[in-house]
């Protein structure tokens, strides 16, 4: 398959692109502080979600390098600020909803404009999280705008039924990147679950990277043979 991810200078968007990589896949790279890069099946593009310009130079030049896209992963994310709504900057809020909701919706809008040019039937996934489900004190933006991801994709996927696009909202589990260290770190006094998350760490209960990009391939299989899904899953704990 030919597979483009946002946010895919580190953490889990990274560790999928490798992943890919390793089984046969092409993959294109998308972030703000990647090295521009490419070799025979990979290509790795700077850029920032919040700009519709870079995704569109981004996904034209995955759509030279490979031939089209099958697969578009909107996996950019942010977690910050954390810190109770009372204490919230507008900038903040509006910085996050800028990459967590706006960035998933201009990615989305980039890959169903080809699609539909092209008419060709891709498979969309956003990155959301089982922050989307609940609240979680300290977490209000982060929560809201994942709940926002699902919504959105669930309106994508029965707007692009009629020419066969197919919209997941996959919650990863919880995969010890940067963002989980950012929660390490958090004072409780602005996070108070962080006893938790430090549990995890000890326990090194966490999804990795390539159990969740073959748990996405598997769903993308079922989908490509017409098989329903739920718009919104979740990847199982790895270490169940
Ligand atoms: P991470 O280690 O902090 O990595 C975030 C990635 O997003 C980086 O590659 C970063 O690249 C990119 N990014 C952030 N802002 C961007 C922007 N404006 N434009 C382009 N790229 C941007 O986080 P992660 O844990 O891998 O998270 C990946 C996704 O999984 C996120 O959507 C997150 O909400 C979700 N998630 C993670 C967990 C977890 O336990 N880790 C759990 C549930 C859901 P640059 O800074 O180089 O641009």
């Amino acid at each position: 398959m030919r597979i483009a991810i946002t946010g895919a200078s580190r953490g889990l968007g990274r560790g999928m692109g490798e992943r890919f990589l390793a089984l046969g896949h092409q993959v294109g790279f998308f972030a703000r502080s990647l090295a521009e890069f490419e070799d025979e099946n990979q290509l790795h593009k700077v850029g920032d979600i919040t700009d519709a310009a870079s995704l569109e130079s981004f996904y034209l030049a995955c759509h030279e390098k490979f031939g089209g896209l099958d697969l578009w992963i909107n996996n950019a994310g942010v977690l910050k600020p954390i810190k109770p709504l009372r204490k919230l900057e507008l900038d903040e809020l509006r910085d996050h909803f800028a990459v967590n909701i706006e960035g998933v919706i201009l990615g989305s809008q980039c890959f169903i404009k080809h699609c539909r040019e092209q008419q060709t039937q891709g498979v969309l996934i956003n990155i959301s999280s089982g922050a989307a489900k609940k609240g979680y004190h300290g977490w209000g933006p982060y929560c809201a705008a994942k709940a926002a991801v699902d919504r959105i994709t669930e309106c994508i996927a029965l707007e692009e039924a009629e020419i066969g696009l197919k919209a997941l909202s996959v919650a990863p589990g919880i995969v010890d990147t940067d963002m989980q260290s950012l929660i390490r770190s958090t004072p409780e006094t602005d996070f108070p679950s962080r006893a938790k998350f430090i549990s995890l760490k000890e326990q090194e209960r966490f999804n990795s990277p390539e159990f969740v990009a073959d748990t996405l391939l598997e769903w993308v299989s079922a989908l490509q043979q017409n098989q329903t899904l739920d718009v919104c899953l979740r990847v199982p704990e790895q270490y169940a």
